[in-house]
């Protein structure tokens, strides 16, 4: 098992001592998360979330010291809930006026055309994220009306917007296109904009400074697998493919959403079915994938299954690894050359099979796993194919509140989050 060491290139934080802080917020539609981050060390000082906002009773879990509080709460809307969750700040620690709040990071899922890096919120920067809203119904509302709440509970700090789409703007046009009539794509936005952008630029730059390389050199394909899922090339620290499109549903198989399809299933469903475009987003979003499969989107709960016999959860767990061999393939003709494949988040982190699978029969294109290597749950960088294999494949735990906090001083102060 190997665990490279990082070069030891100065730490571009530092100036900012050990107790200056972030506070990261993402607001959903339904819930906030939040997380009080370390930008110098990197580490998570304090975590939570309050869940089923405005519904007649909230789970509320706040995170400190390694001690956790849960709780259920009546949190009728998102300023209640950011008001909750500063009250525990001061109930149950870290008290926030002693935690040197630099900044307060917002994570945004859409940013359109418009934003292609993170900005300073001001009221223009608030208008345009709900103008966006028609891109992303479910999210951008919500983000909005968290920084709105926020700006106005913590007004004496700065607050960022860090775009889930902002990485992903530098995809090349053949990329980002789709082949529709394009008085009609370009009256209504449509294209591909990619999301987890944070987190595909954070885990391709990390496993290049793992490696003690710098990413230009690198040819990276970022395997972000949670809940949700997408799949990204990055040549010399450049996107220039990503599986997810005008919207987060596109590309790989997800928990819930179904990635490609054939968008004639839509026609075929609403002509032939009974059901409203509605009742498709509805099915299409959160009632397939996995879940759809197997009835289960949990990947433990789909090995227990598999386990046990169940033909469903098979047949699921094939679905998703085919669909993964062909980014893979796909991504590496992109590319020409692979040199690194980073799995990430919860399943790419903690699934030892997935990630064998999805590198099973690869031989001929340079990438295999080391079984040795490849065992477990990985919480630090690490290498899993073995040495004489031409492409690197690693293990990357994201880190998506630090890569926003990092981008929140960048934007704030003007340092560099990639150094
Ligand atoms: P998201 O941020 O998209 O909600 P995460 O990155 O947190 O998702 O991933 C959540 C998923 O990770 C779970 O639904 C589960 O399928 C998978 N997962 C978490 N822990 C494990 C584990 N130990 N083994 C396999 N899969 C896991």
């Amino acid at each position: 098992m190997s665990i490279l060491p990082e070069s030891d290139r100065p730490n571009p934080y530092s100036a900012y001592g050990a107790h200056g802080s972030v506070l990261v917020l993402n607001s959903g539609s339904s819930s906030l998360k939040y997380q009080l981050v370390n930008p110098v060390g990197g580490e998570a000082i304090a975590s939570g979330i309050v869940e089923r906002i405005g519904e007649s009773s909230s789970p509320v879990k706040h995170t400190f010291a390694g001690n956790t509080t849960q709780r259920e709460e009546q949190v009728a809307d998102h300023a209640a809930a950011l008001e909750l969750a500063l009250g525990l700040f001061g109930e149950l620690g870290p008290d926030l006026a002693h935690a040197g709040v630099h900044a307060v990071g917002h994570r945004v899922v859409h940013g359109g055309e418009l934003f292609s890096d993170p900005v300073l919120v001001d009221d223009d920067v608030l208008a345009k994220i709900r103008d966006l809203s028609p891109l992303a119904p479910l999210h951008n509302p919500a983000n909005a009306t968290g920084i709105e709440v926020a700006r106005r509970l913590m007004g004496d700090v700065p607050h960022v917007a860090v775009f889930d789409t902002a990485f992903f703007q530098s995809l090349p046009a053949h990329a980002h296109t789709y082949a529709l009539d394009r008085e009609v794509a370009r009256a209504h936005g449509v294209r591909r904009y990619g999301f987890h952008g944070t987190s595909h630029q954070y885990v391709s730059g990390k496993a290049a400074r793992v490696l003690g390389r710098r990413v230009q050199d690198l040819n990276t394909i970022v395997l972000h697998l949670g809940n949700g899922a997408s799949a990204s090339a990055i040549e010399g620290g450049t996107p220039v493919e990503t599986s997810m499109g005008l919207t987060p549903l596109e590309g790989l198989v997800m928990g819930t959403r179904t990635g490609d399809i054939d968008p004639a299933v839509v026609f075929h469903l609403v002509r032939n079915a009974g059901m409203s475009v509605d009742d498709v987003d509805d099915l299409f979003n959160k009632r397939s994938g996995i879940k759809g499969l197997s009835g289960e989107n949990d990947f433990r709960e789909l090995h227990a299954m598999i386990a046990r016999g169940d033909e469903d959860a098979q047949l699921a767990l094939d679905v998703y690894i085919h669909r993964l061999k062909k980014y893979v393939g796909s991504y590496a003709a992109v590319l020409g050359r692979v040199d690194v494949i980073a799995f990430t988040a919860g399943v790419g982190e903690n699934d030892d099979v997935v990630r064998a699978l999805v590198c099973e029969g690869m031989t001929g294109l340079g990438i295999a796993i080391d079984p040795e290597r490849n065992a477990g749950r990985v919480s630090e960088p690490r290498i899993v194919s073995p040495a004489w294999a031409q492409t690197l494949v690693m293990v990357v735990p994201t880190m998506e509140e630090l890569a926003i906090a990092r981008q929140c001083i960048e934007v704030v102060d003007g340092l560099d989050p990639t150094a």
